[in-house]
């Protein structure tokens, strides 16, 4: 398509995947005409994917939430409402619950969608000024664990390696990740690797086999929640064969004994028997591993959304520092974040042990160091952690928290066990829902409804998954009255009383304030401005106006750890909180589908992106299909101990026997039964306490087509019963 002559091109960056592309938007005017990838941002050169190319439609009012509402009455209606009428309305129901039940009985529920400047604005309002630590993000379902594990290991949550070791790597071990689909940047520049360099290897650890699965030389398809089981047995084949660098080992760890004899009690023999694959197969995977000079693991959800994922990660992690394999090119362990500032998110404190440059709210000297900077008084800030995602509807379900805010996510689709999320949405006295799109299935749950503005229309940056700092730039005015989410933030402040700590001009100004209080921590970005990411993106620690940006960590060996030495864990396997039996005789996990994302509020609205799946679907292998006597494309009834799911089956020899796999993207909100979080569990990791999404047993029983029709379910006497007390779509849709 030639482009005409008042067309005007503009970096920006995506808004969906942690793979952070940069894109080069066309505008024409104030409307964006065209998108393609930014040759020259160092994540992607020029290329992205299906949902970064089918942006333009997602761009403007349609879909969206445009001004605020106010529902003054539970079972009332939701009305318009200015914005000064909607935050004073809010502030003063805020400040009722406090009085009565103090700063805890409010909670916050953000996203890796926000911008590091929202995510900072709302910690230092909850955290600094309220008095509460419960603000907690949806990058806790996503990757949680994988900080907890670099902090256990490391001293310091961030990934030590950059992209750019993809070029130089000669093995590339990616584990519970469908990157083909799910970052599919990454996934091209390892092809592209594995044809440029004749000895460049990949292996896969998938139940099932994927699409990256196919680009596996070697394809491990374990049985879900084994991992631990395979690692350590690799482990112990890199021992028992000399492969472990006992120099490095010796020089740059501690720990090590307890994790080697961990790893010895496991024999290729044992591990294929509970991974459910070949002996020769783990045999093969560590020998592969253990000739690799520069090996790099990858890994996500698979791993992360485990109630062992902690553990998990540790032990990928371990055969690094057994190899010595890290802080050198082209090898170490990188874990891909699902969203696009979920690195952001965790730098800025916005998890709730966290405060901004990794400290955390249970060191005194981080809340002295925190509080001086906000110009509070130290004890302001709480000691004690705040509640972490599944624990604080928890928390509003039993009635402990009262005040829920939640904030570009929709975990009415996206947590586990949702039957506990709408009951907390329900039981809660005040539920602010903050979002830039409408109707969605939390949003009907809302006392007070609050527009926010949407890539392209506010500004701030992103951390992607290689700690890459870019820019987004404003390109069009806000759709409506939406308004910037730290802008909400910091009104909602002043009509709390806060008025002087929340007058930024603009969103630079937040970076600024935000940048300060990084200094001399392991996320340094001191040297880093507007002005020079206007000019590309840099990578952290950056920590003068002169330096470079750091592509890889820890080139010295010097860990954030005392005494300088990275640590060895012990890997445990432990068993799952969910043991199939003959009742639930199937685990269940659940995914992503190619080109969707999270709960599809935003790529749910481009039809080019439904094609690969329209609807919600059910994979299960042929032996158990015909147990259960299911057909292809026959609808399913799948239940677990906690809820149904109802779609069509794909039977097909690409999962392993035993298991199946849906899709998550789906809510109640197209149907009782679409949604797989129907049957998903909240137990969790003990460490990072990341929900197990990945695991639960269920039953899968044939249905009639009839029975199966989402329309009858989702009008079925059970799907009304269920129903949020109003459905206020029709009258929303006319008023926004
Ligand atoms: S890979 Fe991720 S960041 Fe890159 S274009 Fe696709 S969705 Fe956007």
């Amino acid at each position: 398509m030639s482009m005409r002559e008042d067309t005007q091109w503009r970096r920006s960056y995506c808004p969906y995947c942690g793979v952070g592309c940069g894109l080069s938007v066309a505008m024409r005017g104030a409307e964006v005409v065209k998108i393609k990838g930014d040759a020259r941002h160092p994540a992607n050169f020029g290329e992205i994917c299906a949902k970064a190319a089918h942006l333009v439609p997602t761009v403007g009012a349609s879909g969206r939430l445009l001004h605020p509402h106010i529902r003054e009455r539970r079972g009332g209606a939701l009305r318009r409402a200015s914005w000064p009428r909607a935050l004073a309305y809010a502030a003063a129901r805020l400040r009722e619950v406090i009085a009565a039940y103090g700063p805890d009985a409010v909670a916050f529920y953000g996203s890796g969608q926000l911008l590091t400047e929202d995510y900072y604005v709302f910690n230092k309002l909850a955290k600094g000024f309220l008095g509460t630590n419960n603000f907690d993000s949806n990058s806790r379902l996503c990757m949680a664990s994988a900080v907890a594990a670099y902090t256990a290991a490391f001293g310091a949550d961030g990934p030590p390696v950059a992209y750019e070791d993809i070029e130089q790597a000669d093995l590339f071990l990616i584990a519970g990740s469908n990157t083909a689909w799910c970052h599919p940047i990454i996934s091209r520049r390892i092809e592209k690797r594995r044809q440029a360099a004749a000895d460049a290897r990949i292996i896969v650890i998938d139940p099932r086999r994927t699409e990256t699965a196919d680009l596996a030389d070697l394809h491990l398809p374990i049985a879900p929640g084994s991992d631990i089981a395979l690692l350590n047995a690799m482990l112990a084949m890199l021992i028992r064969e000399g492969r472990v660098d006992e120099r490095f080992i010796a020089e740059h760890t501690s720990g090590w004994e307890e994790a080697r004899a961990a790893a010895l009690q496991w024999t290729p023999d044992r591990a294929a028997r509970v991974c459910a694959v070949p002996p020769e197969s783990i045999i093969e995977a560590a020998r592969m591993f253990g000739r690799s000079r520069r090996p790099l693991s990858l890994w996500s959800m698979g791993v992360n959304q485990s109630s062992s994922g902690t553990a998990k990660a540790l032990a990928i992690i371990n055969l690094h520092l057994a190899t010595g394999t890290i802080g050198k090119p082209g090898c170490g362990p990188l874990a891909l974040t699902g969203q696009p500032n979920a690195m952001g998110g965790r730098e800025a404190g916005g998890l709730a042990h966290l405060l901004p440059g990794y400290r955390r709210v249970d060191n005194p000297h981080h809340r002295a160091e925190t509080a001086r900077h906000w110009g509070v008084p130290p004890e302001r800030i709480s000691p004690r952690p705040g509640l972490t995602a599944v624990e604080m509807f928890e928390a509003v379900a039993e009635g402990r928290v009262k005040a829920l805010w939640i904030i570009a996510t929709n975990p009415a689709v996206s947590m586990p066990e949702i039957d506990l999320v709408e009951r907390a949405l329900r039981y809660a006295q005040l539920v602010i829902v903050q979002d830039s799109y409408h109707p969605t299935d939390t949003g009907m749950f809302a006392d007070v409804l609050l527009p926010a503005a949407q890539w392209p229309e506010k500004e701030g940056v992103m951390t992607n998954s290689e700690r890459l700092l870019s820019l987004v730039p404003r390109l069009i005015e806000p759709a409506g009255e939406a308004l910037q989410d730290w802008e909400i933030a910091a009104l909602m402040a002043r009509h709390l009383g806060f008025s002087t700590a929340f007058g930024y001009a603009d969103s630079e100004a937040v970076f600024e304030e935000y940048k300060a209080l990084t200094a001399d921590t392991p996320v340094d970005i001191g040297g880093v401005s507007y002005a020079r990411l206007r000019k590309g993106p840099l990578q952290w620690p950056c920590p003068a106006p002169e330096h470079p940006g750091t592509p890889r960590l820890y080139v010295d060996f010097n860990f954030k750890r005392a005494g300088g030495r990275a640590r060895f864990h012990a890997a445990e396997l432990r068993p799952t909180g969910e043991i199939p039996d003959n009742l639930f005789p199937l685990v269940l996990t659940t995914g992503r589908v190619r080109n969707q994302w999270h709960t599809m509020t935003r790529t749910g609205r481009v039809p080019a992106l439904m094609k690969a799946a329209p609807e919600p679907y059910l994979e299960m292998h042929p032996a158990d299909a015909a147990q259960a006597g299911v057909a292809d494309g026959g609808f399913v009834e799948v239940r677990s101990r906690r809820g149904i799911f109802v779609a069509q089956a794909r039977v097909t020899g690409e999962i392993a026997r035993g298991v199946c796999f849906a899709p998550f993207h789906w809510g109640r909100g197209g149907g009782q039964f679409k949604a797989a979080n129907n049957l998903t569990a909240r137990s969790r990791d003990p460490i990072s306490h990341q929900p197990e999404l990945k695991f639960c047993a269920v039953n899968v029983t044939p249905v009639s087509r009839a029975r199966g029709d989402a329309d009858v379910i989702a009008d079925s006497a059970v799907g009304r019963e269920r129903r949020p007390p109003e459905d206020f779509s029709e009258q929303l849709a006319e008023d926004c």
